[in-house]
């Protein structure tokens, strides 16, 4: 993996007393907030963000849960052959932490993009970078019709109907795109949205048509605190959507400000929806519906 890559986020514990906020930020939950707030510190406080990977130790807490998530996939990966296992990635703090983790035993593992033609430029940026630097086997999944053809026959699903415009963009090209593979990695935790509070480490994904794959989700009982110091431990880079202010990054139409200081997705979809459906089981192969998304 390349060194040339600056980490985006500061050592932790720089949080001052005279901390002042970015605008539009103010209402972020707490963690949320004390990530900010620790980034702000190093902007208001003058000390320059590092030119170099943070190396600082891992309190014991991180590092026992880091040995845990290592040993886990060694022993999943040791079931699977190469290139029966694939990381879907949104290019968010927690996917693009797994791949760091992922590829220190598969470099090549095949990385699914959900490619909805309404990403942010940020986020096409970035991944175009961390492609490039980081010589990724990258899979842009593409919808069956473009953003032009869609919008042509159908208008502007997102505003009109965002879960025809999320089935034919996101759930159709990763439901079929998963179904070629044993083994599917997710960046999903529990504290992400109550809508995951079911989550499993290890669960039997039921895809329509009946193919059942094994998805495994090693950060599920993570904070965003662990997600983002072990992205700062090792140096990764952070999608820069972060700086302005977003917790929780898809598509540009359907992703604001968070707007609940409590809940860091409150900016998807304006409260239409709060899952997409690419993590909803056709049946109860693995105990039954249940939504658990990343994207
Ligand atoms: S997140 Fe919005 S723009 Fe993206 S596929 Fe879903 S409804 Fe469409």
């Amino acid at each position: 993996m390349s060194e040339s890559l600056l980490p985006t986020l500061p050592p932790s514990g720089l949080l001052g007393a005279d901390v002042q906020l970015a605008s539009g930020v103010s209402n972020l939950g707490d963690e949320a907030t004390l990530l900010f707030a620790e980034r702000e510190t190093e902007k208001v406080g003058g000390a320059p963000l590092p030119d170099a990977p943070v190396q600082e130790p891992l309190r014991p807490e991180l590092e026992a849960q880091l040995a845990h998530v290592r040993g886990l996939l060694r022993d999943e990966f040791a079931t699977v052959g190469e290139g029966e296992a694939c990381l879907t990635c949104s290019f968010q703090a927690e996917d693009v932490l797994l791949l760091h983790l992922a590829m220190e035993l598969r470099p090549g593992i095949p990385v699914l993009f959900l490619d909805t033609g309404y990403h942010f430029r940020e986020t096409y940026d970035y991944r175009d970078r961390l492609t490039a630097e980081w010589h990724l086997h990258l899979t842009n999944l593409l919808p069956r019709l473009t953003v032009q053809e869609q919008e042509s026959a159908f208008g502007l699903l997102y505003q009109t109907d965002p879960n025809k415009c999320c089935g034919l963009r996101k759930v159709e090209p990763l439901f079929e795109a998963v179904s070629k593979y044993r083994m599917w990695l997710t960046g999903l935790r529990r504290e992400q949205a109550r809508s995951r509070t079911a989550l499993k480490e290890i669960d039997d994904f039921l895809l329509p048509g009946g193919v059942v794959v094994r998805k495994l989700s090693p950060f599920a009982d993570w904070s965003t605190r662990d997600v983002w110091q072990l992205c700062a431990y090792f140096g990764i880079p952070l999608l820069p959507l972060y700086d302005a202010g977003y917790t929780s990054i898809g598509c540009e139409p359907c992703t604001t400000l968070p707007t609940d200081p409590n809940d860091p997705r409150s900016g998807r979809w304006a409260g239409k929806k709060v899952e997409c459906g690419i993590h909803i089981q056709a049946g109860p192969a693995g105990g039954g519906d249940h939504a658990t998304e990343s994207t």
